[in-house]
């Protein structure tokens, strides 16, 4: 029986990613080691002539097997972060992304003084949004909403987690009499499925292991823009924020969505990247108004 050091092992998972031409193979065999033996990369190869048990030496087998095969890193490891977060992510939930930090950090600006912020993101998913809010966010209560069931495990746990002041709920952001249940929320924020047809005959390969059902937004790609703002424009306060995330140039089809459903003070924000990836509207309800007279 061969004994393989961490150092060695280190270099065989190295090789394995960097024959099956992943982008980032050395970031990821570091992600990949620290998994396997549950200590930070540089102190597992400070004491890199150290032996390693056979299993581990098997199971770093596998998860190469499987990566090589563009199964998403962020499965194997079963955590990735977000926002600074450790989340727990894995199949059947969509793996955050460094983009929707553009999300977070627009609501952290715009809340940053307020005394109380009551918020409720809808299609949550992982609740990367709620639970970044959260963290860093006092005085912050709200909901967070979620359909599929997979996606609704990952959500309890990582809101439980990190931000137990925002409740878990399971429903369909699409049923327009749920949505009647919630009110007087000062920020609705929603990373909804938002790809086309188009789109969605063109993933990459990793994204294809990621749920459909968080990824396909109808043929062109609004579908839960238009049902979204439309049935849950009434649960927001009077001044409240409903805050997107878009895909690559929706930004004008999103903001026209938002105009039509009586939202102002349009706003825009880009990801790292330059592209635009956040449309927000306020429905200012003016406090001279006419009443609405029903004759
Ligand atoms: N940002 C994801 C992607 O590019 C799409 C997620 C979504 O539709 N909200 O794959």
């Amino acid at each position: 029986m061969v004994t393989w050091t961490r150092r060695q092992l280190y270099q065989r998972i190295r090789q394995r990613l960097t024959a099956a031409n992943l982008e980032d193979a050395a970031a990821e065999s570091g992600f990949l080691l620290e998994f396997l033996l549950g200590k930070p990369l540089p102190q597992l190869l400070m004491d890199g002539d150290l032996p390693v048990s056979e299993p581990i030496v098997q199971q770093a087998e596998q998860l190469c097997e499987k990566r090589a095969n563009r199964y998403p890193l962020q499965y194997l490891l079963g955590t990735w972060e977000f926002y600074g977060l450790p989340l727990q992510v894995g199949e059947g939930v969509l793996i955050p992304r460094a983009d929707t930090e553009t999300l977070v950090e627009f609501v952290l600006s715009c809340r940053q003084n307020a005394a109380q912020t009551k918020l409720l993101d809808l299609c949550s998913g992982s609740g990367c949004i709620p639970a970044a809010i959260a963290a860093h966010l006092p005085q912050v209560t709200g909901a967070a909403v979620e359909r599929e069931p997979a996606a609704f495990c990952y959500l309890k746990q990582n809101l439980q987690q990190h931000a137990p002041s925002i409740q878990p709920i399971q429903g369909d952001v699409l049923d327009a009499v749920f949505a009647k249940d919630f009110s007087s929320y000062d920020v609705i924020t929603c990373n909804p499925p938002y790809l086309t047809e188009m789109d969605m005959q063109v993933l990459q390969p990793e994204v294809a292991f990621e749920p459909e059902t968080a990824l396909y937004g109808g043929t062109d790609g609004l579908d839960f823009y238009r049902m979204v703002t439309a049935y849950w424009k009434d649960a927001l306060t009077a001044d409240g924020w409903l805050v997107y995330e878009i895909g690559m140039g929706q930004e004008q089809d999103v903001a026209e969505i938002l105009r039509q459903n009586g939202f102002s003070e349009m706003v825009q924000r880009t990801d790292a990247g330059g592209i635009v990836r956040l449309v927000a509207g306020r429905r200012r309800v003016a406090a001279d108004s006419p009443p609405t007279v029903t004759l």
